[in-house]
C-alpha cells in the first residue's frame, strides 16, 4: 500500500497550524498528509506516489508526530493480509486514522 492510497479528509485538530491545513487542502501544492499512517510529506515531481517525509512543519516549525507505517503494516499483517496484494481487503478502520486514534497512538 503506497502512502496516500486511501483518501482521507483531514481536519484542523489533526494539524499543527492553520497554514498546514490550508496548504494540505491546496490542490496546487505538493504537500500531503496520509492520515492512515499519520505521515506528512512533499510529493516528488516524477509523477509517482513517492514522498519525502516531513519531520517538522515548514510553516510553524513544530515537530510532527512520528509516522505509524510500521505499526500499520504489523497490524494488517496480523490479520493475515498483505499490505500490497490484499489492499482491497483491508478493513475500513485501517483505511483511515480511526485505528490509531482508537488505539491512542
Ligand atoms: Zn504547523
Amino acid at each position: 500500500m503506497p502512502p496516500g492510497t486511501f483518501e482521507v479528509e483531514t481536519t484542523a485538530e489533526d494539524q499543527c497550524c492553520e497554514l498546514m491545513l490550508q496548504n494540505l487542502r491546496a490542490d496546487d501544492l505538493p504537500v500531503v498528509y496520509d492520515a492512515t499512517i499519520r505521515e506528512w510529506g512533499i510529493r516528488y515531481l516524477d509523477g509517482g506516489s513517492s514522498i519525502q517525509r516531513l519531520e517538522y512543519c515548514p510553516w510553524c516549525g513544530k515537530k510532527l508526530p512520528g509516522d505509524l507505517w510500521d505499526e500499520w503494516r504489523t497490524r494488517v499483517e496480523q490479520l493475515g493480509l498483505d499490505p500490497w496484494d490484499d489492499a482491497d481487503r483491508i478493513p475500513e478502520a485501517f483505511r483511515s486514522d480511526r485505528w490509531w486514534k482508537e488505539a491512542g497512538l
